[in-house]
């Protein structure tokens, strides 16, 4: 699932590719997964590109007079198309072309980006809003490089488990299943410790693994080209490495499943040398 490394780095690749050009079309190809009807998306045509940015799970393409805002979900994925293609892809959610930069081998031709869905469950989606408008954005919490997450992360007497925190968009926007995987152990801190339950420097050691989590993943990200490839999250240091040695003291990384997703940690960094539950395994066992 694409969180704010993959997200980030994407929105600086697309905002390289077509800010300062037009959106010359629009092609919808999965109608359901258009979340506004007014302004019509209609409406964006001839609008000139200003930026390209992300918040949380969301690319924002600002316009001149409008802002269009597309979610990836969990098996969103996005094609950059030079010269522009008017293909309609099994997987294809929406098509937006562009009128052509005047740059690189390809110029006169345009561009075009296309995005695709592979997930079942929550799907991609795409919002056409009038500059200003925040529309979905407004349920985010604050950005995790921000001083608002940094006063929340400290102080908050939330008594939900870290890992459930981590992931909830209201709390901080843009992290998911893996880099919560990966934070918590860089944080030598147990999935399922109630946030209330830690002192001041599990939490800082805790806030401090955010920012080096997610700066290693965009630099790791900042390398792709184009648009975001089917396969992602290949970059983890334990997130899915259940079975394999824990990076920093070799013990056996453990997981706890769970209907769509699992938690991965290492029991000797993280939970105390206890090896949790895991539901799937005491399924089998029973
Ligand atoms: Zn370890």
């Amino acid at each position: 699932m694409p969180e704010l490394p993959e997200m980030q780095a994407l929105a600086e690749r697309l905002d390289a590719a077509v800010t300062g050009t037009s959106l010359a079309s629009v092609q919808p190809i999965q109608f359901s997964a258009l979340k506004t009807f007014d302004p019509a998306p209609e409406s964006l045509i001839g609008c000139a590109v200003t930026g390209i940015g992300s918040r949380g799970k969301y690319v924002v393409f600002d316009f001149d007079r409008y802002r269009l805002l597309v979610h990836l979900s969990q098996g969103g994925r996005v094609d950059l198309e030079r010269p522009p293609k008017k293909t309609r892809p099994k997987v294809g959610v929406v098509r937006f072309g562009f009128t052509d930069t005047g740059q690189g081998s390809a110029a006169g031709a345009g561009i075009s980006i296309l995005i695709k869905e592979f997930g079942t469950e929550r799907k991609a989606g795409w919002w056409v809003l009038r500059s200003g408008d925040d529309g979905p954005l407004t349920r985010l919490g604050p950005q995790p490089f921000s001083d608002a997450f940094e006063g929340l992360l400290l102080s908050s007497e939330d008594r939900r488990r870290v890992h459930t925190l981590l992931r909830d968009q209201r709390f901080v926007a843009g992290i998911g299943r893996g880099y919560s995987d990966d934070i918590l152990h860089r944080a030598g801190v147990s999935p399922y410790t109630a946030l209330a339950a830690l002192d001041q420097s599990e939490r800082r050691a805790l806030f401090d693994a955010v920012r080096e989590i997610l700066t290693e993943g965009l630099a790791a990200e900042r390398r792709r080209t184009g648009g975001l490839p089917t396969k992602i999250g290949d970059h983890f240091t334990v997130h899915g490495r259940w079975g394999q040695e824990c990076p920093r003291c070799g013990t056996t990384l453990r997981r706890v499943s769970y209907e769509s997703h699992e938690v991965t940690y290492c029991p000797h960094c993280q939970t105390d040398d206890k090896v949790l539950a895991d539901r799937r395994l005491s399924r089998l066992l029973r």
